[in-house]
């Protein structure tokens, strides 16, 4: 869609990537890595500053204990954290559990492992997307393996409410299964919306693996540092498929990244303020260009019906969503990509499609004006 976008000259809404790049202090904190000579491999865990960093915003945040000898590990960027999850916990003849829609790389992982896919429901409702707990229970069996577990949620913008992570703690104890969390969007969080990490809840911290990352909350999507917490034994499970994917990655973005953890709570605060604002502004023009939206209250993106707008061209969410960059201008995604092709939900969700608002307000404002031109 990015590329559909710009051959277009299209407000680009698909992808979720910030226009203003992260605080000046830290990019220049990485330049002054690179100028001290952090440009050798680093440790496979990571740089012990990053590990003890992460470790401290765990514990400071959520009041969650972590080792950073043995129970943090650095990884390129989420995405890498949680496919070696999924390769180190499941394999053919497993099944692991994901909500649907999902993130992409969520089921790619899945595949790669030979493992089975189950997914979940979110459904649309006044409120929010919202998790079918029936669903949730049935879905699980002997061969369950894993819960892969996405709140702040892309691309619904739901963050999980208590009831409905009790439910999924209450189902992986049951069923014996890793719980493996995808919270890069942990401190994106909106309405008062709080962030409850998985591994906080009872008897969860010792089969929870938690994957997060620098992009989402210091803007700083291209440098790809993540990282995983968890027990001991699963952080090695983790790190002996780390090993092979990438070993080690970003040595001058570790230091830098170690002092946003540590100094940044300003900047994370800034932009929160900042993103709820454009959460407003495009939410309200989507509504005003008469799509039907569900409020969001978490990460960078807002999804709507385009029932309203079908049309001969453009018969579906996805037909919509090739349609739109060249008809009115703005790009958005497609919610079936983030189902399983022929599903229940995707065909609950065949006319939703997905604009982001981590764009400059000028980027909203030309985006809404275009929609509204649509009629
Ligand atoms: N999970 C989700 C839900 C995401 O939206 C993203 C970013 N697009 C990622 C993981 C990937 O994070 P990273 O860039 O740190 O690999
Ligand atoms: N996570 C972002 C999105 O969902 C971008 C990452 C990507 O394009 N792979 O739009």
């Amino acid at each position: 869609m990015s590329a559909l976008a710009e051959a277009e000259g299209a407000a680009n809404l698909g992808q979720g990537f910030p226009d203003q790049d992260g605080p000046e202090w830290i990019r220049a904190a990485a330049a002054t890595a690179i100028g001290e000579g952090a440009n050798q491999y680093p440790p496979g865990r990571g740089i012990a500053a990053l590990r003890s960093a992460v470790a401290e915003h765990q514990q400071r945040r959520y009041g969650l204990a972590f080792d950073p000898e043995t129970e943090v590990l650095v990884t390129a960027g989420a995405t890498e954290g949680l496919t070696a999850a999924v390769l180190a916990v499941a394999g053919p003849g497993d099944d692991v559990i994901t909500l649907e829609p999902f993130y992409d790389s969520h089921a790619a992982a899945i595949a790669m492992a030979g493992a089975r896919h189950v997914t979940v429901p979110l459904r649309a409702e006044e409120d929010g997307f919202r998790l079918d707990l029936e669903a949730l229970r049935a879905a699980a069996g002997p061969a369950t393996r894993a819960i892969l577990v996405n709140s702040p949620h892309n691309p619904t913008g739901t963050v999980l409410a208590p009831e409905e992570l009790s439910a999924i703690a209450r189902v992986a104890v049951d069923a014996d299964a890793v719980v493996i969390t995808d919270e890069v969007y942990e401190h994106l969080t909106f309405d008062g919306a709080e962030h409850t990490p998985l591994a906080t809840l009872p008897g969860m911290r010792d089969r929870t693996l938690t994957v997060s990352s620098a992009g989402k909350t210091f803007s700083l999507t291209g440098w790809k540092i993540g990282w995983a917490t968890g027990p001991a034994p699963l952080v090695d499970a983790v790190l002996a498929i780390k090993q092979f994917l990438t070993y080690s990655g970003g040595a001058p973005f570790q230091p830098a990244i170690a002092q946003a953890l540590v100094h940044g709570d300003g900047d994370i605060a800034e932009l929160k303020r900042s993103l709820d604002r454009r959460r407003m502004l495009l939410l309200e023009g989507l509504r005003s260009a008469g799509f039907r939206t569900v409020r969001p209250s978490g990460t960078y993106f807002v999804c709507a019906d385009a029932g309203p707008f079908l049309r001969e061209e453009a018969r579906d969410g996805a037909a919509f969503a090739r349609w739109l960059p060249g008809a009115a201008g703005v790009a958005c995604v497609p919610l079936t990509a983030f189902c399983r092709p022929g599903s229940e939900t995707s065909r609950a969700l065949s006319d939703w499609v997905r604009f982001t608002f981590v764009k400059d307000e000028s980027v909203l404002s030309t985006a809404i004006e275009r929609l509204k031109g649509l009629g």
